[in-house]
């Protein structure tokens, strides 16, 4: 048996937060939920549920348009809320907070706006081995359209970034670096500092895919220097449908809208269109007022308990969750790099993931089997899929020992 604690090394407030989480509270197929698909979507806090019902009963309207009453509330609301996601990321400026509808939009928008109108023949787009798909295929699509080519930085056996061979591959032609803050598929966080330093020495500038970092680490964008940050919020306890693009003002200011309708204008007549002042000549339509809402609240929520906390008792959870499993015989981490988030990837040996997310199912345990949208760590690593433990705020150690008991039946009965 490990012999790492098996609890938090200071006094985290587990039961208040436990608490605060309705949907914990609930037993399926007649166990207590133990949620660990916080990779995929965290549950939310009763105080980002109470935030939604409560702007929807007294201050809902839509916004920027109307002088009525509600249609103000609604507007300093959602503002406030860019406002609040502007503080998180410790940006400049809210100019530069454009709210989307989550990462893999906000890497559209840059690929779409800033890649297409940029990018010619021959030249370079750089992204590394591990990323998800959104941080591929958006790429892929804008190389199609412009004759840029996309080139990947390698990984090694532990799944960790190969930073030398990252080096090699910036170059004149390279336009764009677009990687992974933390991989999703193995936990590896990345030096996004060094990554960031090293493409900034040629000129290039560097999006951070920060889907799963951002409910992990600070991020502090003007620290970091990066160009471009993008984020979901319904991985860091908000909402569905709300995310944001974070962007250096010079370069927002210089790139063209990437969809048209209203907001994002100042003037129309049949001939021309005069384009919005940032962030609004990014934010097309009718956005998600009641979600951007929700977000500020969430990022409240998890700011109330503290950074430096939450680092501490999701690294405890991921270091005694790995010990437990190096003791499993049979049992493949998959995503071993020395600087990781709370991510635990695994196969087993004979039973394919599917069975093994179906099987800790019915021990009311969630995981994710699957590719998890990065089939090519998949095929790197050899393996079809992986199930995935993801841990967040509210997990336990008593829940990573259940995980650890259920597994070992598994094995067991299928074995
Ligand atoms: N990038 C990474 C690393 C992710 O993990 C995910 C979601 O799992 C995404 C991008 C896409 O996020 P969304 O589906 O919220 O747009």
């Amino acid at each position: 048996m490990s012999t790492l604690p098996r609890q938090s090394p200071q006094a985290y407030p587990i039961e208040r937060i436990r608490a605060d989480f309705p949907a914990l509270r609930q037993q399926i197929r007649g166990k207590p939920l133990v949620y660990l698909d916080n990779a995929a979507s965290a549950q939310k806090p009763k105080q980002v549920i109470d935030t939604l019902a409560e702007f929807y009963r007294h201050d809902f309207s839509n916004i920027h348009r109307s002088v009525h009453t509600l249609g103000e509330r609604a507007t300093a609301r959602y503002e406030a809320s860019r406002d609040t996601v502007r503080r998180f990321l410790n940006a400049a400026a809210v100019e530069e907070i454009v709210f989307v509808r989550g990462t893999t939009e906000a890497i559209n928008l840059v690929a779409q706006s800033f890649g297409r109108s940029r990018f010619r023949e021959g030249d370079e787009i750089v992204i590394s081995a591990m990323e998800h798909h959104s941080n591929i295929v958006p790429w892929q699509m804008v190389c199609r359209q412009t004759g840029a080519r996309l080139k990947v930085a390698p990984i090694d056996e532990d799944g960790a970034l190969i930073v030398e061979e990252y080096q090699r591959l910036l170059g004149p032609r390279t336009k764009l670096v677009a990687i992974a803050h933390m991989s999703n598929a193995l936990g590896t966080l990345n030096p996004a500092g060094e990554l960031i330093d090293m493409a900034h020495a040629r000129g290039i500038p560097v999006l951070l895919d920060g889907a799963q970092a951002a409910p992990h680490v600070k991020v502090d964008v003007q620290a970091l220097d990066c160009d471009f940050y993008a984020f979901s919020g319904h991985k860091l306890y908000g909402p569905t449908g709300i995310g944001v693009l974070y962007g250096k003002r010079k370069l927002l200011e210089a790139m063209p809208p990437w969809q048209g309708g209203g907001e994002m204008i100042r003037t129309v007549t049949f001939e021309r269109t005069e384009y919005n002042d940032l962030p609004y000549k990014f934010e097309a339509g009718t956005p998600a007022i009641a979600e951007a809402v929700g977000l500020g609240a969430a990022i409240e929520y998890i700011e109330g308990i503290g950074w430096e906390t939450i680092a501490a008792h999701e690294h405890a959870l991921i270091e005694y969750a790995t010990a437990r499993a190096l003791e499993i015989p049979g049992l493949r981490i998959i995503g071993t790099a020395g600087e990781k988030g709370a991510i635990l990837s695994f196969t087993l040996e004979r039973i394919h993931p599917h069975d093994i997310g179906t099987f800790l199912d019915h021990y009311g345990i969630a995981v994710r089997a699957g590719h998890h949208c990065a089939m090519p760590v998949m095929d790197f690593f050899q393996v079809p899929a992986t199930a995935r433990a993801s841990f967040g705020i509210y997990n336990t150690h008593e829940e990573v020992d259940q995980l650890m008991d259920a597994i070992r039946e598994i094995i067991k009965v299928f074995g």
